[in-house]
């Protein structure tokens, strides 16, 4: 315990301190997240909704419907490539999906738009996934004819996955990101049950899935609420497969509010309100909302860490529906209705936490937490993580009622004993690089024995 520095806000720390919030931006990531064009967003996203439908099971033409559409994305990757010195590779990834008697009436070829940027560092394997969907759908499920813009849904989401792959690309990060598009969405996540399969089945170190689906629209049907101040990250919080052993932990620690999932959550709420303005984002406990799913479902299923981002408020007039006017209304996924100031703002908020993840070392191992005897000082352990050099860590803190984590401990040490009791608080650890990026936070296991 020779040299402990017990430091609130060090390096790129953002939180509050009385009432003072102190914002610590690394230079590269804010210039990163300048260079997010809200115009550019835009002309993907009209460009997208151009295909006049992107159904899934749409039919194969030069200038319009699923395939095309998909060229379209994949030809923005491959100019992107050259910029990259070598690091940015990208493919359409073709599959077979069979008839499931449902939304697939036949086995049809579907394909994933990939862009993989290497890491830097060839003994660091993680990587980390940002999707959004490609395919649209009217009103009918199943027709693959009628105008399907999908302007918002998920133009908006593939077109921030455009925009973060260029700027991206440009920089070196010693993680792998991989940018995905994929299809078959609306048909029942298949494109995203394809790739978390895959992952699963290859043993991929996919440490993080942010799934970006609906992040363009900023004004309510209904109660009429015009926001793009606050963003959705939906997460669950407790896992969808455990083992017996993770069940038991998880009750005996009550963890229930301390998924992967949540942590993911939590490091996004703070990493992007610390690099993007005038943007909240909310933490919604839950994995997804009534009656709609999302592509970060199945990486969930498959044991991954994976979230959704997603618009504040929802507008069901240009959601899976008909283009047309009804009562002095206007339906339909059509790009007017898309606010680009506030994609270009959640695109902010994804661009930081993917760069602070991939910059930082990986999380650090075997943290736990003494329980084996009665005190009013909390002691946590942890070791070093398995790759990238930590320059030191922060044991986070909070009260058991709080969302967010409320005090910071910086330590070089592997251990850290504080004089606040174990049974007031929850903890976590995070592994802090030489730069300052930290690694998402760790719930600590109880030390019994
Ligand atoms: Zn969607």
């Amino acid at each position: 315990m020779k040299k402990i520095l017990i430091l609130i806000a060090y390096f790129t720390v953002h939180l509050t301190i009385g009432q003072t919030q102190i914002i610590h931006r690394n230079a590269e990531i804010q210039q990163m997240v300048s260079e997010i064009s809200a115009e550019s967003l835009e002309g993907y996203v009209r460009a997208l909704a151009a295909f006049r439908t992107r159904h899934t099971l749409s039919k194969n033409d030069p200038k319009e419907g699923i395939l095309a559409s998909q060229n379209y994305v994949l030809d923005h990757f491959k100019s992107f490539e050259a910029a990259s010195g070598g690091r940015l590779t990208s493919e359409l990834d073709i599959f077979t999906i069979p008839a499931d008697g449902r939304r697939i009436p036949s086995d049809s070829q579907l394909g994933n738009v990939m862009a993989t940027l290497k890491g830097t560092d060839p003994n660091d394997d993680r990587i980390f996934i940002i999707s959004a969907h490609i395919d649209s759908r009217a009103l009918d499920i199943m027709n693959t004819e009628i105008d399907a813009p999908g302007a918002n849904d998920d133009g908006s989401g593939v077109a921030a996955i455009i925009e973060l792959t260029k700027i991206m690309s440009k920089k070196a990060f010693q993680a792998t990101i991989v940018f995905v598009v994929v299809s078959g969405e609306e048909q029942g996540l298949k494109g995203a049950e394809y790739l978390a399969k895959k992952a699963k089945s290859e043993n991929w170190n996919l440490v993080a899935m942010l799934n970006n689906d609906m992040i363009g629209n900023s004004n309510s049907s209904q109660t009429n609420i015009n926001d793009n101040t606050r963003v959705r990250i939906f997460s669950e919080g407790v896992p969808a497969v455990e083992t017996e052993q993770m069940t038991a932990i998880r009750r005996y620690t009550n963890a229930e509010n301390d998924s992967k999932s949540r942590q993911l959550a939590r490091f996004i709420k703070e990493t992007g309100e610390r690099y993007v303005d005038q943007l909240e984002v909310k933490l919604v406990y839950r994995n997804d909302r009534f009656l709609r799913g999302g592509d970060h479902t199945p990486f969930a299923k498959e044991g991954f860490t994976a979230i959704r981002v997603c618009e504040m408020n929802e507008n069901y007039y240009h959601q899976h529906e008909n283009v047309r006017v009804e009562d002095g209304i206007q339906y339909g996924d059509l790009p007017e209705f898309v606010d680009f100031e506030y994609m270009r703002k959640i695109t902010g908020i994804n661009l930081a936490s993917l760069a602070v993840l991939a910059a930082a070392p990986s999380e650090p191992q075997s943290v736990g937490i003494d329980v084996r005897k009665l005190s009013n000082t909390s002691t946590l352990r942890w070791d070093a993580p398995k790759t990238g050099k930590a320059k030191g860590y922060y044991v986070l803190m909070r009260e058991t009622d709080s969302s967010m984590w409320e005090k910071k401990f910086y330590t070089e040490e592997n251990t850290l004993t504080i004089p606040y009791s174990k049974d007031n608080f929850f903890f976590g650890v995070q592994a802090v690089g030489q730069n300052g990026h930290e690694s998402m936070a760790v719930f600590p296991q109880p030390i019994t024995r």
